[in-house]
């Protein structure tokens, strides 16, 4: 007899383990890893995801309950992609049961439906039936009714329903059905013509419609919608019916995919003549591919060197050999411009992922991959898990970008996936950006590191294609600008490049990327801002308390009145956001046309598309956003580039803001000058000698890193160095405290018991650190207040694992007391 372990859809630690089931002997042949199957759970049914087959005596096979159904005759899930799922669920600490949901389209994310059947035998009499209103002639058909269904159609009949059920007359049911499912289209299959002519010679003289349908079939004979038909004949679909009563034709029911992309044309490309410097790094990445070896290459290449055309015939290749592509893009990168270069080299054999699509249409490009019809996949974050079988090369363009950590449980960072997936393929894997993450960088220049990364070949486009110029960047110091009377939010340099481009009918992007809560303090007269002693961050601002806090190590200093630099009383809170500037673009320059893209305007689906669309059209003079409008876009009458303030992003309590301020910098320089029309980009700032702006202007990306990286080592922060962040939260400070300290000294005995230090500054191999507990940058959500503890590692110590059994321990009284806990492994954002 066999027996499934399966993972039970309830997100909870508890539960994070397999449960058996027996396997009917129905089930016998079907049942596989990666089955989604429908189970008993106490009173409920429930879905779950089969992780292995037991055949072992020790199972007490008389206590087990038997598997309910089957619920794809595929199995959604493959038996490396369960491999995958473990791996995942150990390294971010997450129960496998979210991980295995997040592997799945959400279609298939089954909810249980309660069905109505008449029990055996039951009898009602013509009075109960009357009464009923039709309720019981509902059941004549044997089959069992949704309840939901009945529900809506006899409103008044709850009562009724209800009474029988309990007397046991009615019976009730549940069954796990999937949210939806595939679409079928009635399709009309005719005979040979030369069958077709006979019948017409059958057909009753006055049947006119009949005999132009067979002769329409004769002559167009190929399997045709129903629909169509009766369109293309002008005819109704019971003709059609009759004339497949009679045998002549026939009809059945076809799945057709929902395709999203079925009314766009994509014109075929062919494989571009490469530059010499393409060549280049497209030889080791293909032979690498030929041999089958998995590698990992980080492909640094500024903006418009033709990384796209590089990754476009790795691809091929990688079909050539018979193999499947994953293709990964920032979600807010996934334009119809970028999924049509794809789809005009490779045509139907590429599904797209992302979240802009419905659910029917995600669940048919997945199904696509899944039944091997499509052998690329480009999506955002999560089409890491494409069903594919046999995976040849995973391309991860933008590779930096922070959309690739996902937020919520499972906490997974797709890169770190991407090269896990590809160790269990076999595959290679290439990590595109002008702007690497620095531990991409730090793992491709000198070894794997902390980052868990691996060995990674470094490969350089280090300039455009066609030789085109990178974009001229000038700085503007707003410091001048407020000492020469000037309060706007344009300096005269960027509001003279705005009008000399509206006089020119050239077009202009405008980038303010400011987060909405993070309030910064900065003195409008010399630039002074507010950063810790102790860990060079910007100080956040508390309005309430009235102090600056450091959310990393809980330094907090009193609001100050005038600069403490230079005394000046203009020392502000900074706040400003992109629909002041669309106000203020229209009060300056009169008549300007002005679309603005940020998350409140892009929420309805297909609008960001719309905006696009409108923008190259060339309807807009100025494409104004946060960094939505950074990445990716490629206009060719964008000849400006304006950055508002681009210290916004420096002021973030985390020690990556210099980083992302330099690689957002970057990305929206190379909007400009793409094509012909060469490019300008003015970025306006109060702290104009700040590296990760001097390094934009010089396009000096290796100088950039090599001197952040000197002190990333002296701090102990990635790449030299990991971290682990948790959050308690709860109604009550204290007691938000008192856990919090548990946890941080159940954390320090564990270090002690196993001889590691805490002291990072010693420069010793190994080292473990427990910062905290502090109040968390957002110190209350939803009526919680929050504090975390972050622990900070390197070496040879398995920091999750201890993070899991100091909170194991703590377990039972956290739970009691109801503080809840949020782990965040490698976290990518401090906030
Ligand atoms: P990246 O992805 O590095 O930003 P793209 O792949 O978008 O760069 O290339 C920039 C531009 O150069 C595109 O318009 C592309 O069509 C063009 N291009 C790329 N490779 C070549 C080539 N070998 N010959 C001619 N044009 C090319
Ligand atoms: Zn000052
Ligand atoms: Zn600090």
């Amino acid at each position: 007899m066999t027996v499934a372990r399966v993972i039970v859809d309830v997100p909870s630690r508890d539960t994070d383990r397999t449960f058996d089931y027996l396997i009917p002997d129905r089930l016998k042949g079907w049942v596989e890893i990666g089955s989604r199957v429908a189970v008993p759970f106490g009173p409920r049914k429930l879905q779950g995801i089969v992780t292995g087959l037991a055949d072992d005596a020790d199972v007490e096979y008389t206590k087990l309950k038997p598997i309910d159904d089957l619920l794809d005759a595929i199995p959604p899930l493959s038996k490396e992609l369960i491999t995958l799922g473990e791996w995942i669920s150990k390294r971010w600490l997450c129960p496998l049961t979210i991980v295995l949901q997040a592997m799945l389209p959400a279609a298939l994310k089954g909810r249980s439906e309660k069905y109505v059947f008449p029990a055996e035998g039951a009898q009602w009499s013509d009075e109960e039936t009357a009464q009923s209103g039709g309720l019981l002639l509902a059941f004549k058909k044997g089959e069992p009714l949704k309840l939901t269904w009945l529900l809506q159609q006899f409103p008044e009949q709850g009562d009724l329903l209800k009474r029988w059920l309990r007397q046991g007359r009615l019976e009730e049911r549940q069954k796990v059905e999937d949210r939806l499912s595939v679409k079928t289209v009635q399709t009309v299959f005719p005979s040979e013509p030369a069958m077709l002519l006979q019948a017409i010679e059958q057909l009753p003289v006055r049947a006119h419609k009949q005999r132009e349908v067979l002769l329409y079939l004769a002559e167009h004979n190929e399997p045709l919608a129903v629909l169509k038909l009766t369109e293309a004949v002008a005819t109704t679909s019971s003709t059609i019916r009759s004339l497949a009563e009679r045998g002549w034709i026939e009809i059945r029911s076809i799945t057709e995919d929902r395709d999203p992309y079925a009314n766009r044309d994509f014109p075929a490309t062919a494989p571009m003549k490469l530059t010499p410097a393409q060549s280049d790094v497209l030889t080791p990445i293909q032979s690498a591919l030929d041999q089958g070896g998995n590698e990992t290459f980080l492909l640094h290449g500024v903006t418009g060197s033709g990384k796209t055309e590089v990754y476009l015939q790795a691809i091929q290749r990688c079909l050539e050999l018979g193999r499947e592509a994953i293709v990964l893009v920032p979600e807010i990168a996934l334009t119809p411009q970028m999924v049509e270069r794809f789809k005009s080299r490779f045509g139907a054999r590429v599904a797209v992922l992302h979240s802009r699509l419905s659910q029917g249409e995600r669940y048919d490009e997945w199904r696509k991959i899944r039944e091997g019809r499509a052998q690329v996949a480009v999506g955002a974050r999560s089409a890491i898990f494409a069903p594919f079988a046999s995976i040849g090369l995973i391309v991860i363009d933008e590779e930096h970008e922070t959309s690739y950590k996902q937020e919520e449980s499972p906490k997974y960072h797709a890169r770190d996936v991407a090269v896990e997936r590809a160790r269990l393929h076999g595959a290679v894997v290439v990590l595109g950006s002008a702007t690497p993450a620095l531990e991409t960088y730090e793992a491709a220049a000198h070894g794997g590191h902390e980052t868990g990364l691996g060995d990674t070949i470094y490969l350089s486009l280090p300039e455009r294609v066609a030789n085109r110029p990178l974009p001229g960047v000038s700085i503007v110091d707003m410091r001048e600008e407020l000492k020469l009377g000037n309060r706007a939010m344009f300096s005269r340099p960027l509001a003279d490049a705005i009008r000399d481009r509206l006089e020119k009918q050239e077009q202009m992007v405008l980038l303010l990327n400011r987060r909405g809560y993070a309030t910064f303090v900065m003195c409008r007269s010399c630039g002074y801002t507010a950063a810790c002693p102790h860990c060079e961050i910007s100080l956040t601002h508390h309005k309430g308390s009235q102090n600056l806090r450091c959310h990393y190590c809980g330094y907090a200093e009193v609001e100050p009145k005038t600069c403490p630099s230079c005394e000046s009383p203009h020392i502000r809170f900074f706040g400003t956001g992109t629909q002041k500037v669309e106000e203020s673009l229209a009060e300056t320059f009169p008549g300007i046309r002005v679309i603005r893209m940020d998350v409140d305007t892009t929420t309805e689906k297909g609008s960001h598309e719309k905006w696009l669309t409108e923008f190259r059209e060339r309807r807009a003079d100025v494409l104004l956003g946060t960094q939505m409008v950074a990445k990716g876009l490629d206009f060719p009458f964008v000849t400006l580039v304006g950055v508002l303030a681009a210290d916004a992003a420096l002021r973030l309590p985390d020690f990556r803001a210099s980083e992302r301020t330099f690689q957002l910098l970057t990305q929206v320089a190379g909007r400009a000058g793409r094509h012909e029309l060469p490019g300008e980009v003015i970025i306006q700032t109060y702290d104009p000698e700040h590296e990760s702006i001097t390094s934009v202007q010089g396009h000096d990306y290796n100088g950039f890193v090599e001197r952040a990286l000197v002190l990333r080592k002296q701090l102990g922060y990635p790449p030299y160095g990991r971290l682990i962040s948790i959050t308690f939260s709860h109604e009550s400070v204290p007691m938000l405290l008192s856990t919090g300290e548990r946890f941080a000294s159940g954390m320090r005995e564990k270090a002690a018991a196993l001889g590691i230090r805490n002291d990072f500054d010693r420069g010793e191999r190994t080292a473990l650190e427990v910062l905290g507990p502090v109040s968390s940058p957002i110190a209350r959500l939803k009526d919680r207040y929050r504090f975390q503890c972050m622990v900070k590692y390197r070496g040879d110590v398995d920091a999750s694992l201890l993070v899991s059994q100091a909170l194991e321990e703590m377990g039972e009284a956290v739970k009691r007391n109801g503080v809840l806990v949020s782990v965040d492994v490698d976290p990518q954002m401090m906030l």
